[in-house]
Order: structure tokens, then sequence, then C-alpha cells
């Protein structure tokens, strides 16, 4: 019972496919109570559904481009447990039409929403935290290798992984002094909605499978217990990494 007395967030559960839902059973085997985030009315059904599987859990919403709401979520979690031990942000969005052809013809709308809520939003989130983070903590988002090498498709979300992961840096050394840490951690190819959002996700996934070390895609179970590891005392001296949990399909050359 690694999380035993922890209370963690977990923001971007969608369905049981999500990798936040894969995080949460992580977490939750190891003792943690979870307050789980949904965007929107329509999703709420579902999130409250796998919520009532885990005893001792709150569910609230919360829409990163609505400022409001984000401080009612921290205000809501805040009188349930009184405090927060850590964050799994899982949560990225770009418009579909920005996610296939030609990254050069991005407009302006399409990137501005990309970068804000698949990246700012973690700094938005950790500024919302912070009060509640009294004994320390940790924060893990969601990153991709799209942010260092080009990834058919993938064009403004590489952008706004890239942009994640150096906020991922720069936060860690801003909340390194509160005990704060902060991760990312990089998964390889996982079939779930978002990623259905990505033209030719199945080949991309037979690509990876096929040439990655393991010879396989990642599952979200692996990526939900890396995110563990993360979250526990276990990782305590690692902070400001991005680590990959791709089958070891990022080092490979030719
Ligand atoms: P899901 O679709 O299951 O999860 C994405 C979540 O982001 C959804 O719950 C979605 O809610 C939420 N979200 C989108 N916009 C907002 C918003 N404005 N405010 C709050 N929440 C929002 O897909 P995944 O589990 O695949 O994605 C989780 C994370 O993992 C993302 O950051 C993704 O980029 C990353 N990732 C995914 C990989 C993959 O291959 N699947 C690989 C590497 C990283 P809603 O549905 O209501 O929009």
């Amino acid at each position: 019972m690694m999380l035993e007395n922890k209370i963690g967030v977990i923001f971007g559960v969608a369905n049981k496919r999500s990798i936040a839902w894969a995080c949460a059973q992580a977490c939750a085997a190891q003792g943690a109570k979870l307050a789980f985030t949904y965007q929107a009315d329509r999703l709420k059904e579902n999130v409250e559904d796998l919520a009532a599987t885990l005893d001792g859990s709150m569910v609230v919403q919360c829409d990163v481009s609505d400022q409001a709401t984000v401080d009612a979520a921290f205000d809501a979690i805040g009188k349930k447990y009184g405090k927060i031990d850590f964050i799994v942000h899982s949560i990225a969005f770009a418009p579909k039409e920005a996610l296939e052809g030609e990254y050069v013809a991005t407009s302006r709308e399409a990137f501005r929403t990309a970068l804000e809520i698949s990246a700012f939003s973690l700094s938005q989130i950790a500024l919302a935290a912070m009060p509640l983070m009294t004994d320390g903590g940790s924060i893990v988002t969601m990153s991709y290798y799209g942010a260092e090498k080009v990834v058919m498709n993938y064009n403004v979300m590489g952008v706004a992984k890239a942009a994640l992961e150096a906020s991922t840096r720069y936060l860690a050394a801003d909340l390194g002094a509160r005990n704060i840490r902060v991760n990312a951690v990089s998964a390889g190819p996982i079939n779930t909605l978002s990623a259905r959002g990505v033209k030719n996700m199945g080949s991309l996934l037979s690509y990876v499978g096929e040439r990655s070390p393991l010879k396989r895609n990642v599952t979200a179970a692996e990526v939900g217990s890396t995110t563990m590891f993360l979250v526990s005392d276990l990782s305590s001296g690692i902070t400001g990494e991005t680590i990959y949990v791709d089958c070891g399909y990022n080092i490979m050359g030719i």
C-alpha cells in the first residue's frame, strides 16, 4: 500500500480506455483516495460510473479553458479532503483538422487551442493545486514522442507536447523547494478516444508495434503503473524528467 493516506486528483478520464483511468486504477490499488474531473456534462455519467467503483472517490467538473471551473474544482476537493498529494494531468486537445495534412497550414486558432488545453493547463493546474499540496507532492503529465521527432499527422500536438515537456522542467524547478515533484511520462501510442482523432492512428500502432525493441505496443496499464511509481515515494529523487513508457521505441535508430 504505497499510496495509503494519499489523496490524488486525476484529470482526463473520458472512459475505461483512457490512460487516466489506468493511472487511477494503479494508484487506487495502492490505497490512494481519488478525485476525478470531467470536462463537460456529456462525460459526467461515464466518469461517475467509473469513480463509483473506487471507495472514497469524488467527481467534479473542470474544463481547463474555463478558469472559474478550475478554481471551483480545487475548492471542492480542498473541502472534501483538506489536502492533495498528487495530480495526474492526462488531458490534451487539438481541433481534428489540425491533426492531418501539413503542419504548416495550422491555423492561429488551432495552435492557440492546442497549446492552451494541452500545455498551459499543466501550469494552470499546478498553480491551483499548490496551496493544497501542503506536505509536498507529485505531478505527472502525459507526453508523446511527437514532441521531439516528427510524427506524421501529429502536427500541432507535437508542438504542444514539446511545450508540455519544457513546462515540466520549469515547474519542477519552481516547485522543488516546496518538495513538489513534476514529471512527464512519454507514452507509446495507445488506442484511446483522443488517439483516434489523429489521422492513420491504426498504421502508427502497427509501425511502432513492429519496430519497438519489445515488438509490441505499450498498454495503458503499463503507463498506469509507471505513473503510480512517479506519484509514490519510490521516485522521491526524480523530478523534471520525461520518462519513456513505449516498449523502448524511442531508442531505435535505423
Ligand atoms: P482520452 O480521450 O481518453 O483522454 C483525453 C482527456 O482530455 C479526455 O478526458 C478529455 O475530455 C480531456 N480534455 C480535453 N479537453 C479538455 C478540457 N478543455 N478540459 C478538461 N479536460 C479536457 O485519451 P488518452 O487517454 O489517450 O489521452 C490522455 C493523455 O495522454 C493526453 O495528454 C494524450 O495526449 C496523452 N497521450 C496519449 C497517447 C495515446 O496514444 N493515446 C500517447 C501519448 C500521450 P473530453 O473527452 O471531454 O474532451
